[in-house]
């Protein structure tokens, strides 16, 4: 009698399909907001995997109970589901320390001083225009670096005296520890991208990764959660682009996969202006609360 073929497991698994939402609860969501989620949320539906919610809550003094809370009651009225328990950045400071430790036992991070306005002086006696582009980042005035340089004593004065500071990343001991090494991502709708030096130093500077009132920073927590997470693709939109650049040095430093990213066109109202909190645009609550519907 002919035994039946047995049937062969396939050889490789499918990586699970992981997404994630993560917004700030500092302010009610818009339109923008929403279509962002539903992006994220409906890519993992599609190919039957995992959407997460994630409340970025690092910054106590401007994050408002009411306005997590409107997040969930937001994207329930938007169609969404997500994992419980949903992750609170607040909750998890020691995975930041730890990763900021790991930087800082390397010698990359050094601690900056300078208020805002210092930075701006510092700019201006540079002796460029203060609206020279080459002077702004995406995410503000581009550090010049006073503080880079500071002695070991100068340090610990400033630090006797109490002063507040920043800890960045020395964009330039970093890529010396890239050494010539081609970091690149994935970018579903973009293409195969490349982290380039220009782009990292000249762009955004020596980005910041803690305070010394708020231990962490956006950059930071947001790439040590989407490892943790096991996000294996980060549905964000195009104005984030830049950050990516960012993420993915961080991701090489601290020795951590890099998800596939996909950042979307950013939705625009009837004015063909981009939603956003600053612009007052109305809110997903006032618009569930009133009976409108989505315009997308
Ligand atoms: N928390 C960020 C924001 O609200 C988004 C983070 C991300 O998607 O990487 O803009």
């Amino acid at each position: 009698m002919r035994r039946p073929v047995p049937k062969l497991a396939p050889m490789t698994e499918t990586p699970e399909i992981i997404t994630r939402f993560a917004p700030s609860p500092t302010g009610y969501l818009h339109q923008g907001h929403a279509y962002s989620a539903r992006q994220a949320h409906d890519f993992a539906r599609e190919h039957g995997g995992r959407f997460l919610l994630r409340i970025e809550d690092i910054d106590r003094g401007r994050c408002k109970p009411h306005f997590e809370q409107a997040i969930y009651e937001d994207l329930a009225w938007v169609g969404l589901t997500w994992e419980e328990p949903v992750r609170r950045q607040s909750d998890h400071m020691d995975d930041y320390a730890r990763a900021l430790d790991v930087l800082h036992q390397k010698g990359l991070l050094y601690p900056c001083f300078c208020s805002r306005r210092d930075i701006r002086r510092e700019i201006a006696n540079s002796g460029r225009a203060p609206h020279d582009l080459s002077q702004h980042s995406p995410e503000g005035p581009l550090y010049p670096g006073a503080c880079r340089g500071l002695t070991a004593e100068q340090t610990a004065a400033n630090h006797g005296a109490d002063i507040p500071y920043a800890l960045r990343l020395d964009m330039n001991k970093a890529l010396e520890m890239v050494a010539g090494e081609t970091l690149t991502w994935t970018d579903l709708d973009a293409g195969e991208q490349t982290a380039t030096p220009e782009l990292l130093a000249g762009l955004l500077g020596d980005v910041v990764l803690a305070r010394k009132d708020i231990p962490t920073s956006y950059h930071l927590s947001v790439v040590v959660d989407d490892h943790l997470q096991g996000i294996s693709h980060v549905i964000r939109g195009q104005d984030l682009f830049h950050a990516t650049h960012v993420h993915r040095l961080l991701q090489y430093l601290l020795g951590y996969d890099t998800p596939i990213y996909r950042h979307h066109g950013l939705l625009t109202d009837e004015n063909g202006d981009r939603y956003a909190k600053r612009h007052n645009s109305k809110t997903l609550k006032h618009m569930r609360e009133h009976g409108e519907v989505l315009g997308f």
